[in-house]
């Protein structure tokens, strides 16, 4: 069967691909991956919402619906604790609209220039919606952490610089993949995706 990704963030995407082929979410059952951009009348849909699940549930209602398939999309944001929450929802144009990564980090390191050890504090919070067949259902991950003070490391994306998860003195992007998403937000999202799917709440069909 097909399914199809509700997303335009390349490195959003890729994450989801690799944990949902490995995880068995997308194996076994020949479940094949597509993205929005293969669906010429699938629009950008806009990220009004005031929650993760709220903006999740948008986007997978609206690519599914274009699309006639299953969608899964991933809402997803850095919850900082000495700034009330932010960046959150708004992770992705923390610096301002169309802002890159970097810009992004930069732009939360100085924010928290003066922000001691002690309340560096933060979290990853991972929202996965999944519509099938005019339906939808969330399924949530987080992983807490704090928030280093300059970037350090190569892979992964967005914040992943700057974050080191609870008890490791390594930041997201100096890991591998396969490290960073057995711990991350997303990857305990799509592990109760999954979980979903064993107790038969959840079908992809
Ligand atoms: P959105 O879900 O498309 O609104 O964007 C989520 C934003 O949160 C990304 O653009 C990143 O800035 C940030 N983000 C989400 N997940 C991760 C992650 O795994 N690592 C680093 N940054 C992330």
């Amino acid at each position: 069967m097909d399914i199809v990704l509700a997303s335009r963030n390349k490195k959003k995407i890729q994450e989801l691909k690799m944990i949902m082929e490995s995880s068995g979410i997308a194996a076994g059952e020949s479940v094949n991956i597509l993205t929005a951009d293969s669906f010429e009348n699938c629009g950008e849909v806009i990220e009004d919402g005031l929650t993760f699940e709220e903006n999740a549930m948008k986007k997978a209602l609206e690519i599914a619906a274009c699309s006639g398939l299953t969608a899964v999309a991933d809402d997803s944001g850095l919850e900082v604790d000495a700034l009330d929450g932010a960046p959150g929802v708004y992770s992705a144009r923390y610096a301002g609209e169309g802002a890159d990564d970097d810009a992004n980090f930069r732009k939360l390191l100085t924010a928290m220039k003066n922000t001691p050890e002690s309340s560096r504090g933060a979290r990853f919070v991972c929202c996965i919606a999944v519509a099938v067949k005019g339906k939808v259902m969330t399924f949530r991950g987080h992983v807490e952490g704090v928030i280093g003070n300059s970037p350090r490391g190569e892979n992964g994306f967005g914040y992943d610089p700057i974050f080191f998860p609870e008890g490791h003195d390594r930041t997201f992007a100096e890991m591998s993949d396969m490290e960073k998403h057995a711990m991350s937000h997303r990857g305990r999202a799509l592990e109760a995706l999954l979980q979903a799917i064993k107790e038969g709440t959840l079908s992809l069909h």
